[in-house]
């Protein structure tokens, strides 16, 4: 049994919060730079070269990218063989969540109650999803996930007998519904398959997928250039302002269902999907 202590859990989300704030992972800020070329309304262009000017200023000044310093996601998939000493885990990841954000100046966004909506101060709680795999490591992924973007995700139970096309139609709807309001060009993440609220996960693991990294399947690979392909023909554009680059890459996750359902959710990410992930 190896242990490890959860501080160093709260150590490392607490870095891992502040840099993904700052800097955009290498694959999504190198499809940020080429996108200029590809666009071909002036407007459209003009923005992502601004976009790009932005990612250069907060790394110049260690800044955020976008005021909007998300809600802390965690992905944490803890080894079976790792034994957790010094605590408990959950508080030692929103103890790291609190250090991050508090310590790193970055906006508190989240409120206690959904309803009587009292701002924490501090960003937590995190949302926490753990898996217990097999191994001796402790691999984490912290998401700081913007509700500009997230409040255009859309989850849809689709019977059985629909066919891909149907499910290309329902993202492309969801991103017409969306406009400008996610600040594309956007990341899509979809999960297809498991039930009601394994499928919204499942979008949310695949906004995580590095964009240079192409699906293992070939099947869904093929399905992710479909929805990207119509997706980009609505010419929403940079910023909902027309043009060619509405989004920057289709990600999807699938998974085993059930006979009588086809559940498909859509979690759309806006042009600073941010994601860090360590093994410890
Ligand atoms: S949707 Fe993304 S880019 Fe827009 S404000 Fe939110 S985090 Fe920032």
């Amino acid at each position: 049994m190896r242990e490890v202590s959860v501080s160093r859990i709260s150590e490392a989300l607490c870095q891992m919060f502040i840099e993904a704030n700052r800097e955009l992972s290498e694959d999504l800020e190198q499809c940020i730079r080429r996108s200029p070329q590809q666009e071909s309304n002036p407007l459209g262009k003009s923005i992502l070269q601004d976009i790009c000017e932005n990612l250069d200023a907060a790394r110049q000044l260690n800044l955020p990218i976008c005021q909007d310093t998300g809600m802390a996601v965690v992905f944490a998939e803890i080894g079976q063989e790792v034994h957790l000493t010094g605590g408990s885990f959950e508080q030692a990841v929103n103890e790291g969540v609190r250090r991050g954000y508090v310590e790193g100046l970055l906006r508190c966004s989240v409120v206690s109650d959904p309803l009587r909506r009292i701002n924490t101060e501090d960003n937590t709680p995190a949302v926490l999803h753990t898996r217990i795999v097999p191994g001796d490591k402790v691999t984490l992924t912290a998401c700081p996930k913007g509700f500009g973007s997230e409040n255009m995700s859309r989850l849809k139970m689709f019977t059985p007998a629909a066919d891909p096309r149907q499910i290309v139609d329902f993202v492309t709807e969801t991103v017409r519904i969306a406009g400008g309001n996610p600040c594309p060009p956007l990341v899509l993440g979809v999960g297809i398959g498991g039930d009601f609220e394994l499928c919204a996960q499942l979008a949310k693991k695949a906004l995580c997928r590095p964009l240079d990294e192409p699906n293992s399947d070939p099947y869904y690979r093929q399905l992710e250039e479909d929805m990207l392909k119509a997706v980009n023909e609505l010419k929403v554009g940079p910023q909902g302002f027309g043009g060619d680059v509405t989004a920057l890459a289709v990600n999807i996750e699938p998974y085993a269902t059930h006979i009588a359902g086809l559940p498909v959710a859509v979690n759309v990410g806006c042009h600073v999907t941010r994601h860090k992930k360590i093994t410890i």
